[in-house]
């Protein structure tokens, strides 16, 4: 992967950024999405945000080499704070870190005061935490999506300021995805399912099947086959 060529999960959250966007991204690591936007003609201004000083010169090194210091900015600093106001930036791509950290990040911004006009995110895990952070923060989810890029599953979604309820199941497994049911999100569920049966026939043989445990995973497998037959 590069800035000309993007992993299936990177293109898939560079789709919903708006054209004519001023856009951060913050844990940009090599800065491979806003260089890739730039030279696309998508964005008009990017700041590539970063905690760590390795990456954060692997994206000023990939910024430099496509000549894009006028447009694009790398600089060091804790999740949200690499944005000021001043930088009037409307869209913000947080992808590749798990869901609590996320939150994190969201939160500190909301703290400052923060609300951009468009949030695309990319947890890794606990997906589902930064949906119920959304509702709580009033952001309305406006999209949603799964690829399989390299024998994984990522979801992706799509925020704007808003006010939306979601269930407990809406939460878990997405409210647009249930509707959608792409063949992606149906495959991670139905891994996810196989995966709690293997924990549950080990744990059969391990004569463990009245167990708390044993009844947890079943019930999530449950769950899921519901929402995977409807
Ligand atoms: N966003 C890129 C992607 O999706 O391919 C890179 C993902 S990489 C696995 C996660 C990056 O987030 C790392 O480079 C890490 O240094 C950075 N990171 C972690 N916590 C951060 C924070 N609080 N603020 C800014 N960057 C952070």
């Amino acid at each position: 992967m590069d800035a000309k060529h993007l992993s299936k999960r990177l293109t898939c959250v560079a789709e919903y950024v708006p054209s004519g966007s001023r856009l951060a991204d913050i844990g940009s690591d090599h800065a491979y999405l806003p260089v890739y936007l730039m030279l696309q003609g998508r964005i008009t201004f990017g700041i590539a945000g970063e905690v760590a000083v390795g990456p954060l010169t692997n994206a000023q090194r990939e910024i430099e080499h496509y000549q894009l210091t006028d447009v694009l900015e790398a600089r060091l600093a804790d999740g949200l704070a690499a944005v000021t106001p001043a930088d009037q930036i409307d869209t913000v791509v947080i992808a590749g870190m798990g869901g609590r950290l996320m939150c994190q990040i969201l939160l500190a911004g909301h703290q400052d005061g923060e609300q951009y006009q468009r949030l695309i995110l990319q947890p890794n895990v606990d997906i589902e935490l930064v949906r119920a952070w959304l509702m709580q923060h009033h952001y309305a989810l406006v999209a949603e999506s799964v690829v399989r890029d390299d024998g994984h599953y990522y979801e992706v979604l799509v925020a704007e300021p808003g006010f939306a309820h979601y269930t407990a199941a809406e939460l878990m497994y997405g409210p647009f995805n249930l509707v959608t049911r792409l063949t992606a999100w149906c495959e991670k569920w139905q891994r996810e399912a196989a995966r709690l049966q293997m924990i549950m026939d080990q744990l059969d043989q391990a004569n463990q099947r009245d167990s708390v445990a044993y009844q947890a995973y079943q019930q999530r497998q449950l769950m899921i086959n519901e929402v995977l037959i409807k």
